[in-house]
């Protein structure tokens, strides 16, 4: 269920902007003047602001400036007036869309609707790309299991992929060789630390230029390895 923030001083117009968002499932939160407006929509987690112009305390030009410093959440302004608008548009604030009041209702759900089908499209396709791990020559595809060095494919075993994962998507921290064996093997699978050094030393035979100045995987003496970036 996606969360609204409306912030808008008029609080007869809030309430029916909320009624009407209530009504097709989404969660409303309002506030009444520009600084709380502010602090929740930075601080808090909104998937879309409603935001009126002219608002005590911090004015929705500075709200839609900051917020959109930090967040790439749709932002719809309103305004009473047409000429703010058009000020609005030629400022380049980042807004999404703009309406004058009065609006209807429907209207302004509609555009709601439409902003934030957009913008899940948008994070979905972020969330897909994270399952790539590209660090200098190197390219892990996690969604195909596959990995690149230069563009070339590697052939890796399903504890390789696993164990050079773990260790790209954690990089600069130091794992011992047993919290590594821990967290790729099966408690009850056969095998012991000495089984981490095998493997570390078959993914630099794959990964590294020359494994014996590793550039990806490092031992650090004493403890056990880590992932440099
Ligand atoms: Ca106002």
């Amino acid at each position: 269920m996606s969360k609204i923030l409306i912030v808008e001083d008029e609080e007869t117009i809030a309430d029916l902007e909320k009624d009407y968002l209530e009504m097709s499932d989404y969660t409303v939160t309002i506030k009444t003047d520009g600084k709380s407006g502010l602090d929740a929509a930075l601080t808090e987690d909104f998937d879309l602001l409603i935001l009126d112009l002219m608002l005590p305390e911090v004015d929705g030009y500075e709200i839609c400036k900051q917020v959109r410093e930090k967040k790439d959440i749709p932002i719809i302004m309103v305004s009473a007036k047409k000429d703010d608008i058009d000020k609005i548009r030629g400022l380049g604030l980042g807004a999404d869309d703009y309406m004058t009041k009065p609006f209807s209702p429907s209207e302004l759900v509609a555009r709601v609707k439409a902003h934030l089908t957009r913008y899940e499209r948008l994070v979905s396709s972020n969330q897909k790309s994270n399952d790539i791990i590209e660090i200098r020559g190197l390219k892990i595809d996690k969604t195909a299991r596959r990995v690149y060095i230069d563009g070339e494919e590697k052939n890796f075993t399903t504890k390789e992929f696993d164990l050079l994962t773990f260790l790209a998507e954690n990089p600069n921290h130091v794992y011992t060789k047993d919290e590594l064996f821990r967290e790729i093997w099966d408690m009850d699978s056969i095998g012991d630390i000495a089984t981490v050094t095998v493997h570390i030393k078959k993914i630099r035979e794959k990964i590294e230029y020359d494994s014996s100045k590793p550039q990806y995987i490092e031992t650090i003496w004493g403890v056990g390895y880590r992932f440099k970036v």
